[in-house]
C-alpha cells in the first residue's frame, strides 16, 4: 500500500447548472486525516464524490499522490469508502460482504482469505465472520463496511458521516475506534465529511470548513478554534461570543466601552470573537458589565448567559459556590489576548 494525498485543484461541479461545489483547492497530505466539516448542503459529499469519481467536475482536476485520476473511473483508483449507511449485502456473510472487492478485482483466493482475515481483525469483527449483516448490530455493521473498504488496502479512504446513523454511544466508542485506525495505517490519507464538530475536532488532523458550496477555512483544530479566519468559522467550530464592534486607530470600542485586544484590524467595524470558556467572572482587564438572563448549571461548569447592551454573552465559568442570581448585574472580563477580531466578512 503506497501512500498518497488527494489534491483538489479549482475543483467546480454543477447540477444543471447549479454550482454546488465551486473551484474547491484543497491538499490532503499523505497519512493525514481531514475532515470536511459543513453544514448540510455545503458541498461536503460533493467534494468526496469527486474524489471517488461519482461526479465528474465541470472545471479542475483530482489528483491522488501524483496521478492526475479526473478522467479515471471509480474502480480504477485505489479508493476506499464508507457511507453512512453501511450499505452491506444483506443476503452474504460478514466475510463475503468484506471480499467482494477483492472477488471484483480478481485478486488470488489465498490472498483474499488473508486480507479478509487482517481487515476484520483490524476493525474487532474476527468473530463475526460467518454472521449475515441483519445478526449484526448497527456499528457492528459499520465496523464490516470499513473492513470492506480496508480490504482492498486503498491508499485513500472516504468516509461520509460514517457514524451518523448510530446512537450517541455507540458513536463515541467508534470515534476512538477510528482514531486508533489512523494510527494503525498511518500511510492512508482519509477524508472525513461530517457537520459534526466534535467528530471533526477529536479526529483531523486537519479540518477543511465548507459553507455555502466553498472553502471557508482551512487548519488544525487548534488553529481553526484560537485564530478563526471568519465568522463562520468560529460559530462552527466551538462555541463563540460574536460582537460587534469598532476599530479604531487606537482602540476597538464595544458598546461604548473601550476594549483591549492583542491583534487588531484595519479601521472600521469588525467582530470580536471570544471563546465562553475564556470570559471569567468579576473584574478584570477587559470589563463588560450586564445583567444575568439565564444560569445553567452542568455539573462541572456554570454557563452564564449575560446581556451586555442588548448583545448576549454566553460565559462558561467552573462550578461557582455562589452563583450569581437572575436579573443580577454582573461584571465579566477577558484577557486582550483571549480576543480574536475578525475583519468584515462579506457573508
Ligand atoms: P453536504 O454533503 O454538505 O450536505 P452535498 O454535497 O450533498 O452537501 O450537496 C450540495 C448541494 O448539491 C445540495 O444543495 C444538494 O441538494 C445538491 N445536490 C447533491 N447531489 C445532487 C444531485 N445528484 N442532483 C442535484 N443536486 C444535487
Amino acid at each position: 500500500m503506497s501512500s498518497s494525498g488527494i489534491r483538489f485543484d479549482s475543483v467546480t461541479v454543477a447540477y444543471d447548472g447549479n454550482v454546488v461545489l465551486d473551484g474547491l483547492d484543497l491538499t490532503v497530505r499523505p497519512g493525514e486525516v481531514m475532515a470536511l466539516l459543513g453544514p448540510s448542503g455545503s458541498g461536503k459529499t460533493t467534494a468526496l464524490r469527486a474524489v471517488a469519481g461519482f461526479v465528474r467536475p465541470a472545471l479542475g482536476r483530482v489528483h491522488l499522490g501524483d496521478r492526475d485520476v479526473t478522467e479515471l473511473p471509480p474502480h480504477k483508483r485505489g479508493i476506499g469508502m464508507v457511507v453512512q449507511s453501511y450499505a452491506l449485502f444483506p443476503h452474504l456473510r460478514v466475510e463475503d460482504n468484506v471480499a467482494f472487492g477483492l472477488r471484483a478485482r480478481k485478486v488470488a483466493r489465498a490472498e483474499i482469505r488473508t486480507r479478509v482475515a487482517e481487515a476484520l481483525e483490524m476493525t474487532g469483527m474476527a468473530a463475526y465472520a460467518r454472521r449475515h449483516p441483519r445478526e449484526l448490530s448497527g456499528g457492528q455493521q459499520q465496523r464490516v463496511a470499513i473492513a470492506r473498504a480496508l480490504a482492498i488496502r486503498p491508499a485513500v479512504l472516504l468516509l461520509d458521516e460514517p457514524l451518523s446513523a448510530l446512537d450517541a454511544r455507540l458513536r463515541s466508542g467508534m470515534l476512538t475506534e477510528l482514531a486508533r485506525l489512523h494510527r494503525d495505517l498511518p500511510d492512508v490519507s482519509m477524508l472525513y465529511v461530517t457537520h459534526d464538530q466534535v467528530e471533526a475536532l477529536t479526529l483531523a488532523d486537519r479540518i477543511a470548513v465548507m459553507d455555502k458550496a466553498r472553502l471557508q477555512a482551512c487548519g488544525t483544530p487548534q488553529e481553526l478554534y484560537r485564530a478563526p479566519a471568519n465568522e463562520f468559522t468560529a460559530s462552527f467550530v466551538g462555541n463563540a461570543n460574536l460582537l460587534p464592534v469598532t476599530v479604531t486607530a487606537e482602540s476597538v470600542i464595544f458598546a461604548g466601552t473601550e476594549l483591549k485586544t492583542a491583534t487588531t484590524t484595519p479601521p472600521g467595524p469588525a467582530t470580536l470573537c471570544l471563546r465562553p470558556h475564556l470570559v471569567g467572572l468579576g473584574d478584570g482587564p477587559n470589563r463588560l458589565t450586564g445583567t444575568v438572563r439565564e444560569i445553567q448549571w452542568r455539573g462541572a461548569t456554570h454557563r452564564l448567559h449575560v446581556d451586555v447592551d442588548g448583545h448576549r454573552v454566553l460565559a462558561d465559568l467552573g462550578e461557582l459556590k455562589h452563583p450569581p442570581a437572575l436579573d443580577e448585574t454582573v461584571t465579566l472580563h477577558f484577557a486582550p489576548e483571549d480576543a480574536v477580531l475578525l475583519g468584515a466578512t462579506d457573508g
